[in-house]
């Protein structure tokens, strides 16, 4: 990272406008590893007065920031929220209004259910200018990271990306018919508190018990976990395993790929190495 220090060579390098004063970034900071940070994302970590930042954005990428810049948590773990989304709303337009350069920073991309949307139409309503930086969405990074493609010619030929979780605690409704078809992967965000709910529909639209299902915590980060489990006893190995978010659900036969990639994948983060060297017991048993 040395090489990318100070804003201009970065800068020149993207050949992108400074961020200016007023001006809100909206940023995706990628699912944790900071060497999924795209280099424009960098450049804005460089340049901002001020961060807004979600509790899935790591400490090493703050860390990349001007160490003058102001830090704002704003929460959002479900249920519990540092702050509503109004107030990071109204917080934004007003660090932009005092004539600051905002980085709204968010985990993996903030136009995958990540509220982006929400926050630059109120920005649009408010006059704020801003611009938005698209980052390596979670499904993507800890798929790679766990040893499995999303889409495969011979197992699935589309995947989707669900949310698991519905706003203000409403019913999750879903086309769940469209979800339990074969070839097919569905990737659950925010899925662990429905998981009992997701298993029951997959399987009455018709999908097998013993279809497999990666459960994947802090992916891409050194403290990753990663066990295959089936529709049939996902909600036990959770419980068993004591899963927590921030836990992607994956559903599909692209999972099973992970035995034959992962061992010669060379960027496999050490401590899921290490936890298939230690574990591989653990591995059959949840299956
Ligand atoms: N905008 C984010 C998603 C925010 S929703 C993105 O594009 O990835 C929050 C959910 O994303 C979490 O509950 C979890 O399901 C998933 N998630 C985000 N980062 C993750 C990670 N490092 N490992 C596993 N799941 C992650």
């Amino acid at each position: 990272m040395t090489a990318f220090r100070g804003t201009q060579p970065l800068l020149h390098a993207l050949d992108e406008a400074p961020l200016a004063r007023g001006e809100v970034a909206i940023v995706g900071a990628g699912p944790g590893d900071p060497g999924l940070l795209t280099l424009r994302a960098l450049s804005m970590l460089q340049q901002a007065d001020c961060l807004v930042f979600d509790r899935l954005v790591s400490e090493e990428i703050l860390a990349m920031a001007r160490p003058e810049a102001r830090r704002y948590y704003v929460g959002k773990a479900s249920r519990c929220h540092a702050l509503t989304q109004s107030e990071t709303n109204a917080l934004l337009v007003r660090l932009a209004s005092e004539g600051q350069r905002v980085l709204r920073l968010k985990g993996g991309d903030p136009f995958i259910f990540g509220r982006g949307g929400e926050e630059a139409e109120h920005l649009v309503e408010h006059g704020v200018g801003f611009r938005v930086v698209p980052g390596i969405t979670s499904a993507a990074g800890c798929a790679s990271y766990a040893g499995f493609p999303l889409t495969h010619r011979d197992y699935a030929q589309s995947v989707t990306f669900v949310t698991g979780h519905s706003k203000g605690d409403r019913d999750l409704e879903l086309n769940w018919a469209a979800l339990a078809v074969p070839h097919h992967t569905t990737v659950f965000y925010m899925g662990l508190a429905n998981a009992e709910l997701i298993c029951h529909k997959l399987q009455y639209h018709g999908m097998p018990a013993e279809t497999p299902v990666a459960l994947i915590e802090r992916g891409t980060t050194p403290h990753q976990r990663h066990v295959v489990a089936t529709l049939g006893n996902l909600v036990e190995v959770i419980e068993r395993e004591g899963f927590r978010p921030p836990t992607l659900i994956v559903v599909g036969e692209v999972v099973r790929l992970a035995d034959t990639l992962a061992p010669g994948m060379t960027t496999m983060s050490r401590a899921e190495s290490e936890e298939r060297v230690a574990a591989p017991e653990l591995r059959k048993v949840a299956r």
